[in-house]
């Protein structure tokens, strides 16, 4: 099972600096909509370049900005399991 601890302060904060501006999914390469509520599958999140569960941390170096919907996907994995010319999810 996938342990999430997204709800500590560095990682919160560090996600609001990955989002500044206007961020473009990491994972799919698409604009991040930030007007979205959170937990709207398309709502931006601070996607772990090296998961958690690889000794990863909550440092801006290892974030990057990615919909929640496309960081759920990717998961833990490092590979990308996006593909990018896909508009399926559209
Ligand atoms: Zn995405």
């Amino acid at each position: 099972m996938t342990v999430h601890r997204t709800s500590n302060r560095r990682y919160r904060t560090n996600r609001a600096k990955t989002l500044e501006g206007q961020p473009v999914c990491a994972l799919c390469g698409r604009a991040i909509d930030k007007t979205l509520l959170q937990y709207h599958p398309h709502s931006g999140t601070a996607h772990h370049v090296l998961p958690y569960a690889k000794g990863g941390t909550d440092e801006l170096t290892n974030l990057v900005p990615a919909h929640l919907e496309c960081n759920q996907k990717q998961g833990d994995k490092l590979d990308p399991v996006i593909d990018r010319t896909s508009r399926e999810w559209i």
